[in-house]
């Protein structure tokens, strides 16, 4: 089949370019480059089956394609936050776009969705049913509710046009090809423990994250756009919950830590409830941890050696 990855160049765009290559398929990456890199799928470029287009989501574009995966969106705070506006016009508009073209091409249509459509959640763990706490005003509104509303044009693109839609609610993810300096969490702790600098703790620490390797997620957004029998919205994350001083230690960092601010609307506890994900989908993470870390260890301090 032809795929098409919005935000292909990106961390997860790029590894499911990788997976979707090696089962086969075309892959059309398409990547406006704003946090996503060539570098990432420099190594794919000699393949044949494989096509790299610059473009905006924000932007129509036809594409004769079968599959569109549209990932196309930053994922880090410190990026979202740089222009929240366009953030949410890439949700919103790109949606849109995404989904006329599928609409026009009949293709089937995945959305990443997010873990921030709960917001601070009220319920814990966090099931599908959930409607969430999101602070439509807030410093991470712009993420938060660009993909809230990006989930609506989904539904109801597919209860008035037919559309055959996915949507997958992602949980924290990590592994190799995260930004060195996107500012999210794993990556932060990994490069400064490397460096030998002050691990930067916001808030006393004691707020909880769920982390997934990225080679489990993308084995799940491979399930979701397999089968028939659920469109979503489904949970895909890894349940083990774990505080951010929890975190600190496990990257067996001697470095210092130092306490920052809380960052505003900063979610207290997040954990998927993936029961809908193990029934339907027959899928749940393989990789804890500690193992996921030392990979992505691995990885930043070969990118550190230059
Ligand atoms: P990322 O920032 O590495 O990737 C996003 C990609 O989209 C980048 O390559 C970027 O250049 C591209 N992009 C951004 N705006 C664009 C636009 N207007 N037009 C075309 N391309 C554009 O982030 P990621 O972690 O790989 O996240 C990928 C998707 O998964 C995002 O939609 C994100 O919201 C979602 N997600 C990720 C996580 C996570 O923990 N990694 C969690 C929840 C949801
Ligand atoms: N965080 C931290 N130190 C850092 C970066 C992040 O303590 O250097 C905290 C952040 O405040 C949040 C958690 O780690 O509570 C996860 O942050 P991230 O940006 O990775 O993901 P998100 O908040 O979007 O889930």
């Amino acid at each position: 089949m032809r795929c098409l990855v919005t935000g292909g160049a990106g961390f997860l765009g790029s590894h499911l370019c990788e997976r979707l290559l090696n089962d086969g398929h075309e892959v059309i990456c398409l990547d406006n480059y704003f946090t996503g890199r060539m570098a990432n799928v420099a190594h794919l470029r000699d393949n044949r089956c494989f096509e790299l287009i610059r473009h905006d989501v924000t932007e129509p574009i036809l594409l004769e394609v079968d599959r569109i995966f549209n990932l196309a969106c930053p994922a880090s705070p410190i990026h979202y936050q740089f222009n929240p506006v366009k953030t949410i016009k890439t949700s919103v508009m790109g949606a849109i776009n995404m989904l006329g073209m599928a609409k026009r091409v009949k293709a089937r249509i995945l959305q990443a969705s997010t873990s921030e459509v709960y917001g601070d959640p009220a319920v814990h763990p966090q099931t599908e049913d959930y409607w969430g706490n999101v602070n439509p005003i807030g410093i991470r509104s712009c993420y938060d509710e660009g993909k809230r509303v990006a989930e609506t044009l989904f539904m109801d693109y597919h209860r008035q046009n037919n559309v055959d839609i996915r949507i997958v609610r992602i949980f924290n993810t990590y592994g190799p090809r995260m930004l060195m300096n996107d500012g999210r969490v794993v990556s932060n702790f990994i490069v400064q423990a490397l460096k030998g600098d002050d691990i930067t703790i916001y808030g006393d620490g004691s707020q909880t994250r769920s982390f997934c390797y990225v080679d489990d997620l993308i084995e799940g957004f491979v399930r979701m756009m397999n089968q028939d029998k659920i469109i979503g919205p489904v949970n895909i994350g890894n349940p083990g919950e774990f505080t951010m001083l929890e975190l600190a230690d496990l990257t067996g960092s001697k470095s210092k830590i130092v306490y920052k601010p809380l960052p505003g609307d900063d979610p207290k506890m997040r954990r998927p409830n993936i029961d809908l994900a193990k029934s339907a989908l027959g899928w749940e993470p393989t990789i804890p941890l500690r193992q996921g870390l030392e990979k992505t260890i691995v990885y930043f301090e070969e990118l550190l050696k230059g």
